[in-house]
């Protein structure tokens, strides 16, 4: 081998070497960024990422150390988040920063690739343009050359890795390529590891909204199969397992009636990607069916391509027979004949039907959002104190108001209304509405006033031959002209007593008309009331029953003195006495009637009782309420006393109440009664008036 061979041999073998050497430093890069890509699709978070990476370039890298950077724009420090390798408190010691110095300091490689953003390489770090505590700690660790990359981290964040090597000059050309594309890759990863987070997160919020959606959601693929159902689907369609849903098509939750419309619509979605919402008749699992309510849209990719359909379900069933239920309501309320108003608690109307047009003339434009009770509209006719009364039973006590009130029309007419007023309350108690229920009575009013009228005039008319009758009946039965045969006698005391019953049928119907028609006279004079009972007990010795009674007045030890009328006094003690001894029971022999007077308060009043009380045949509980009805009598009474009229108690209430009194009692069938009268101790209230009762 000639000299120069040699040379030249030496210089291949150099060549060939340092060849080598590059291939074994560009294979480590290559391992290095093959790794780290691994690591970044498999990293679950950021830092355990960065941490991989750092190792790996060490681990398959080869190098040194390595570390990953934050820059820390508050404090301005490039805080370590990964580091891997040899570092013996390297990265403690440093305390990187990148604050600008007022004098102008010699950065180190890292700072300076943060501040520029370009990559820094420092290919011998003796010979680095850098402060020397760094190089004599950089020596120390064999750190011969390094490299310092930036990376952009989300919009704002800007990190760095840095590399070092045990050689010098390890980083060049080709190398710094390879570790510049590894640094994009770490930031490419990191992004898409946020991004995945975010969607993670997103997701995480997508499901929770799905768990506790009152709506039943479902997604289905573009082909309408069922990815996802929320706990409500299943518990709407009467599922128990989502995987009784999923993987099969949406139309099974569908009736088939109405698939050809959801269909439709499903691909109306589609094409116009907007939100269609839609009744269905729906379908749960045992094949019953439900109304629901379906808004249907679409889910796209991140570039914007329909990926999947998702739905959500209401179960309008019980709305939609509430709403069938309301329209129904509102006809019948709207086509009733009654006015009905529906105001706020301040009264201000808030509907009015369309017979308060019919019945007041004004319409309801007129209406709606006017005080109801105002002279503006039908009302203000009446006194202050009825309109007082009226706000205190509905406002305060909270209770129904009912009256009759005088209104007047847009026209001009007074009219007469049966009024009925109720407060419907809210869940805290408190007035929210006022239901207002007019009827126009001036009609019924007038043709009653008519019947009054007639039957006054009739009984009046029948009251003279009926005199008669009982006139000539009383003469022949007296034997005055002339004696009669045992049965002429008798047909003659039937006679007698059929007009007898006449004359009272008579006589109460006049007063009820009198008492009706109104006006009844009411003459206090101040009187003896021992006295006026006493009598009251003979003349019921006389009366035509066929029982002798006894009668006990419990007189009281001093006599009361009070101003009454005492033909009004005697009109109802004289009927409650007569109902006490008809009513008396046939299979009793003691039967007995007993009168009391007693002073106490009634209903807030001192008052004087008069009780009346028998042990006879007593009132049924089921006829009770209705005893002082006109006309109305017991089904035990109509055997005990056929000839009754069922006017005495009717005539007696409206008398007392016109006084200022009460009247009730206490009743038990096969025992007894007790009816009470009360006088005001301060007598009887005066009436002014043109009526007397016969
Ligand atoms: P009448 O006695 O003429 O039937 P009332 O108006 O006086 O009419 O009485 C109405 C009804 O009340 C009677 O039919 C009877 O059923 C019942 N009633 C009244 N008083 C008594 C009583 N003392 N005992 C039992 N029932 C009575």
């Amino acid at each position: 081998m000639s000299p120069v061979q040699s040379i030249k041999n030496k210089d291949l073998i150099t060549r060939i070497k340092q060849s080598e050497e590059e291939i074994r430093t560009l294979t480590r890069f290559y391992l290095t960024l093959s790794r780290v890509n691994q690591e970044i699709v498999r990293a679950k978070d950021k830092t355990e990422l960065l941490k991989e990476v750092c190792s790996v370039a060490v681990k398959h890298g080869g190098f040194r150390m390595a570390w990953v950077g934050l820059w820390n724009r508050e404090n301005w420090r490039i805080e370590t988040v990964a580091s891997a390798g040899y570092e013996a408190g390297f990265l403690g010691k440093m305390k990187f920063h990148v604050k600008e110095d007022k004098e102008q300091r010699l950065l180190r490689p890292v700072e300076e690739a943060a501040r520029t953003g370009k990559v820094v390489v420092n290919y011998d770090t003796e010979l680095a343009a850098a402060p020397d505590s760094w190089k004599a700690e950089m020596l120390k660790r064999k750190y011969f050359s390094s490299v310092h990359i930036p990376f952009e981290l989300g919009e704002k964040e800007v990190g760095t890795l840095s590399i070092y090597a045990s050689d010098k000059n390890a980083f060049r050309d080709r190398e710094l390529f390879l570790v510049k594309e590894l640094a994009s890759d770490i930031g490419l990863g990191l992004n898409y590891l946020e991004k995945e987070n975010k969607l993670r997160e997103s997701e995480e919020r997508f499901r929770t909204l799905l768990e506790a959606s009152p709506d039943a959601v479902t997604e289905t693929n573009l082909q309408g199969v069922i990815t996802t159902v929320s706990p409500r689907t299943l518990e709407i369609h009467g599922f128990k397992d989502p995987k009784e849903m999923i993987g099969k098509s949406a139309f099974m939750m569908i009736a088939p009636e109405d698939h050809p419309r959801a269909q439709r619509n499903l691909e109306k979605t589609l094409r116009d990607g907007k939100i269609m919402s839609a009744e269905y008749t729906l379908l749960r699992k045992d094949g019953t069916t439900f109304i629901g309510e379906l808004d249907a849209g679409l889910i796209r990719d991140a570039a914007g391509k329909p990926k999947a359909f998702i739905a959500a379900v209401r179960d309008i069933t019980d709305r939609k027979k509430h709403e069938e239920d309301l329209r129904k309501f509102k006809l019948a309320v709207d086509a009733a004949s009654d006015h009905i108003i529906i105001t706020d608690e301040n009264a201000v109307i808030l509907y009015a039907n369309e017979a308060v047009e019919k019945i007041t003339g004004f319409s309801q434009d007129e209406v709606v959002g006017n005080k109801a009770g105002t002279k503006k509209l039908w009302g203000g006719m009446m006194p202050q104190e009825f309109y007082e009364k009226m706000w205190e039973t509905i406002k305060n006590k909270k209770k129904i108001f009912t009256g009759e009130v005088k209104n007047r029309r847009k026209n001009g007419e007074v009219y007469t209304a049966l009024a009925s007023i109720s407060p419907v309350l809210g869940d805290d108690g408190n007035v929210r509405f006022f239901v207002g229920i007019e009827r126009d009575v001036t009609h019924e009013k007038e043709v009653d006033r008519a019947k009054t009228e007639f039957v006054s005039l009739a009984s009046h008319q029948l009251r003279t031959p009926l005199t008669a009758i009982n006139w000539y009946s009383e003469m022949l039965l007296s034997g005055d002209v002339g004696p009669l045969s045992e049965e002429q006698s008798r047909y003659l005391k039937e006679v007698y007593r059929g007009s007898q019953r006449m004359v009272r049928l008579v006589n109460d119907l006049l007063n009820v008309s009198r008492l009706e028609i109104g006006g009844l006279l009411v003459e206090p004079i101040t009187a003896k009331l021992d006295l006026l009972i006493a009598d009251i007990i003979r003349e019921s010795a006389f009366m035509e029953t066929s029982r002798e009674v006894p009668i006990r007045f419990a007189k009281p030890k001093e006599s009361i003195e009070l101003a009454i009328d005492s033909e009004l006094l005697r009109q109802v003690l004289r009927n409650l006495v007569n109902n006490a001894i008809r009513y008396c029971s046939d299979d009793r022999p003691d039967a007995g009637v007993e009168i009391r007077l007693e002073k106490r308060v009634v209903e807030g009043i001192d008052s004087l009782v008069i009780s009346i009380t028998d042990n006879g045949i007593g009132i049924p509980k089921e006829d009770q309420h209705r005893v002082f009805e006109k006309f109305f009598r017991a089904g035990n009474a109509e055997k005990t006393a056929a000839g009754g009229t069922g006017l005495g108690l009717y005539i007696c209430k409206m008398v007392v109440k016109a006084w200022g009194g009460d009247i009730w009692f206490e009743s038990e069938e096969g025992k007894g009664s007790t009816f009470y009268v009360t006088i005001p101790l301060t007598g009887m209230v005066s009436r002014k008036g043109q009526k007397k009762l016969v």
